[in-house]
């Protein structure tokens, strides 16, 4: 898992245990395990957001471990062209090589730590694939592509893509010097991220040795969701055991703790942890296949936009679902 990676922990800016007297550690309120499934064109994925509330992950909506595969020649596997109206795509690549095209002559290659966050907002069609030569030759693919809510005041931005690379994102060490944390976009104990988000959010990929525990601010007005890509640990005030595949939604509270456990498996010498969270949007969520409005007629008019006035069925994409979901939170409009 390279991602992105230091030789010496030790000298980055460490994050500051948080202060006793003021910080109030969020407790788990809820641990749910990825069902693993296929995407695109048949491509290994954890759906990590899987049997959660929306209203528990807002302002995301979805979240794919695609991978860990190491693909044999001629393997590799994509996307077929698609649309997608009403929300942000964020394609995080730690092994291996993904290609994006767009409708309208956009998109680029991402690899090895890259980040290609992409807002749809009005609408977009694109293909995400493997390089050819990658095709040709096989090997390691490890990513996550998280879907970013947009509020109804920005779901009709016009497309926009950030390649955030490997080398531009914020990195810190935990109080211990056993955790590496890499700041994609939003902000930790000050120290911001790359990826500019249109809603205040932060995401963070955190990588701890054994026996390493990472605690931190995490602003009172998020949610909190740490999602376990590798290895095994604790998570939460009340050290709740999590291992690979798993996601864990906290509480209440202005700090979160991750610890790694002292024995890793073979297969992976690390804890490796996703950590986001943002100030949740509020809004009604109406959710078919690629669109993500707030009601079900604008879903079906993104239907209707897409297919040019014909009749036809949402095309299946990201195991979304494909009849209409919907969530109204307590008081909203
Ligand atoms: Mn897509």
């Amino acid at each position: 898992m390279p991602a992105i990676t230091v030789d010496d922990i030790t000298v980055l800016p460490r994050i500051a245990t948080p202060d006793v007297t003021s910080v109030r550690q969020r407790a788990v309120r809820g641990i749910t395990t990825a069902p693993r499934g296929f995407e695109g064109d048949g491509f290994p994925v954890r759906r990590a957001f899987n049997g959660v509330d929306l209203m528990e992950l807002d302002p995301f909506i979805h979240l794919d471990q695609m991978g860990e595969v190491e693909y044999a020649p001629g393997e590799p596997k994509g996307t077929p062209w698609h649309p997608h109206r009403g929300f942000e795509t964020v394609t995080y690549l730690m092994d291996g090589t993904f290609e994006h095209s767009d409708s309208n002559g956009g998109g680029g290659v991402i690899s090895n730590g890259d980040t290609q966050w992409m807002t749809a907002g009005a609408g977009i069609l694109h293909i995400e694939k493997p390089p050819e030569a990658l095709v040709v030759s096989g090997g390691l693919f490890h990513g996550f592509q998280l879907w970013v809510n947009l509020p109804k005041a920005q779901k009709w931005s016009p497309p926009r893509y950030q390649d955030i690379r490997a080398g531009e994102v914020g990195l810190l060490a935990s109080a211990d010097g056993g955790a590496l944390v890499r700041v994609i976009a939003g902000e930790v104990a000050g120290h911001a991220g790359p990826g500019s988000t249109y809603t205040p959010m932060s995401l963070v990929h955190a990588t701890l040795s054994p026996e390493a525990t990472l605690s931190m601010p995490w602003r009172a007005d998020y949610n909190a969701l740490v999602y376990v890509m590798a290895g095994s640990g604790t998570v939460g005030s009340e050290q709740i055991p999590v291992t690979m595949g798993q996601l864990a939604v906290l509480g209440p509270g202005n700090a979160l703790t991750v610890a790694a456990s002292l024995t890793q498996e073979s297969r992976s010498p690390t804890l490796d942890v996703l950590i986001l969270g943002g100030h949740p949007i509020r809004e009604p969520v109406a959710w078919a296949g690629p669109f993500v409005m707030n009601t079900r007629e604008e879903v079906m008019q993104a239907l209707t936009d897409y297919e040019a006035g014909k009749l036809g069925s949402i095309p299946a994409v990201h195991g979304a679902p494909t009849t209409l979901t919907e969530s109204t939170p307590p008081g909203a409009a």
